[in-house]
């Protein structure tokens, strides 16, 4: 996962990117990098960790010019190393250019060895750089021809900002796998382009669109247009983003994650019901899930697990040494709120285990007398090739072991996930009204709003949205990399 941004025609270009940046955090938090153009030269500073360690105020102040993109990194493809920090930017014979990508290429391995093979010297292992390498090759004359070149020949999910001296591009999949929309700052009217809303609440910018799946978006001094340079496909938005991933103040494509939260929540409690004192979420992202479950089961909401901010998500952390000794860094169990009490402890997912099976024995040594986990999405069984970190097949407990068996090995009492089926009516249910408030629709509404939505949850299902093979290096790079 990744969070991008793009401004393009304001003076502190530098500075709102930055800013942009730290509303999404959330996307990634191994490197950050920003490059600005002053009309005819690009500059760029890249570094590892979070936004606010990278950027000191005298080097956003070396950063010149109006427009610029940004970048949130943490590795899904290529290793967590400076040289894979974005955005990614160079000089080629056509001028200079800059990208920015969210989302996971699932050709760029076979791209690279063709690539390697007439000539090109590839300076990182990061999938992005292909689409440098294919833009810089590309036969078309203007920056954007080029760009759309480049992406016909690439599969799998990007979202995407480019820089070129004179232009700023937006790009989404013709899938639409990751988010991606569009607003502008409400005093000077500039344009603003970011992975989620977030970031324009930051900057005094007001959301203005997503950018559709398949949809090119180029902003210069003339202004912005959109053109459709890919066949049309059926949209596949990743449904993890809703259940996990983004911010709870998101709206995405028109659905608000907190209310698609809230009711994957209300939905659990109704196909999960169990006798219990009280019920309490694994925070941050289980919250808005147990609000839901909370008002529609009538138990009473507790905060029984406390989470310390300073530490990152452990799980996105790549040392597996490290993950291990992070559950314990990040949670700590509220004795008053569980001594001997019957707890229904609400959680998004269950990747490996390791994380449930360690809260499950705080809150036992911290006094509660049952243990009920309920999981506000289907078991995980499959690795996503779109972007979110996900281990091996393998590594993932649900792809070899029954609910039963996850429960004895967490050592619940109880353990419930949520179904397929409630967990897409939950999300098609938040779509939010005209004024862009979340709510849960009837039912009929959302079976007839689920007809023409179409979600990606290979996650679950195994079904991805575009077949391919691994390609041989692709599976050897994963593994030196994971
Ligand atoms: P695990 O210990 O491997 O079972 O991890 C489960 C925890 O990781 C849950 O609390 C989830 O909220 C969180 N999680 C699930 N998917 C991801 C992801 N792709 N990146 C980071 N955290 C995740």
């Amino acid at each position: 996962m990744c969070g991008v941004f793009g401004i393009f025609g304001h003076p502190e270009a530098a500075n709102l990117t930055y800013l942009g940046l730290h509303a999404l955090q959330h996307r990634g938090q191994e490197s950050a990098g920003i490059v600005t153009s002053d009309g005819s030269q690009l500059a760029l500073f890249r570094g590892m960790g979070h936004v606010i360690d990278v950027f000191p105020p005298e080097q956003i102040a070396r950063l010149k010019g109006d427009v610029a993109i940004g970048h949130v990194r943490y590795s899904t493809a290529g290793g967590s190393m400076l040289k894979n920090a974005q955005p990614i930017a160079v000089d080629y014979s056509r001028g200079s250019i800059a990208v920015a990508h969210n989302g996971n290429l699932t050709n760029a391995e076979a791209l690279r060895e063709r690539l390697e093979a007439r000539g090109s010297i590839f300076q990182s292992t990061s999938d992005t750089e292909v689409i440098v390498h294919l833009v810089a090759i590309s036969t078309q004359r203007a920056h954007e021809d080029r760009v759309a070149d480049a992406l016909s020949q690439v599969q799998g999910a990007y979202s995407l900002v480019c820089l070129t001296p004179t232009a700023l591009i937006a790009v989404r999949d013709p899938l639409g796998i990751r988010p991606l929309c569009l607003g502008k700052l409400s005093e000077t009217g500039t344009w603003v382009v970011a992975s989620e809303p977030t970031s324009f609440d930051l900057i005094d910018a007001h959301y203005a669109r997503d950018v559709e799946p398949g949809e090119m978006v180029i902003i210069d001094r003339n202004g912005l247009r959109s053109t459709r340079p890919f066949p049309d496909v059926k949209r596949h938005t990743c449904i993890f983003e809703y259940v996990y991933f983004a911010r709870p103040d998101s709206t995405l494509d028109g659905v608000s994650v907190y209310q698609a939260r809230k009711n994957l929540g209300r939905e659990l409690a109704e196909e999960h019901p169990v006798e219990a004192d009280v019920v309490i979420p694994v925070p941050d992202s289980g919250v808005p899930a147990t609000i839901g479950y909370a008002e529609a089961s009538g138990i009473p909401f507790e905060l029984g697990l406390v989470r310390s901010h300073y530490v990152g998500r452990t799980f996105i952390e790549p040392r597996a040494s490290i993950r291990h000794f992070g559950v314990r860094l990040k949670l700590n169990p509220v004795g008053a709120a569980l001594q001997d009490k019957r707890v229904v402890v609400v959680d998004d997912s269950i990747v490996r285990g390791t994380t449930s099976r360690k809260i499950v024995k705080m809150l036992r040594d911290a006094g509660a007398r049952e243990v009920h986990m309920r999981i506000s999405s289907p078991p995980t069984q499959w690795p996503c090739y779109y972007g979110i970190d996900t281990p091996t097949r393998g590594e993932l407990i649900a792809s070899s072991h029954s609910v039963q068996e996850i429960n004895q090995y967490i050592t619940s009492d109880t353990l419930a996930y949520l179904s397929l089926d409630r967990m897409q009516r939950a999300v098609v249910a938040a779509q939010s009204d005209a004024h862009g408030r979340g709510s849960r629709r009837s039912l009929p509404m959302a079976h007839q709003a689920l007809q023409t939505t179409s979600f990606c949850q290979a996650c679950w299902t195994g079904e991805y949205p575009v077949t391919f093979v691994p390609h041989p290096r692709q599976k050897q790079m994963r593994l030196l990399d994971c």
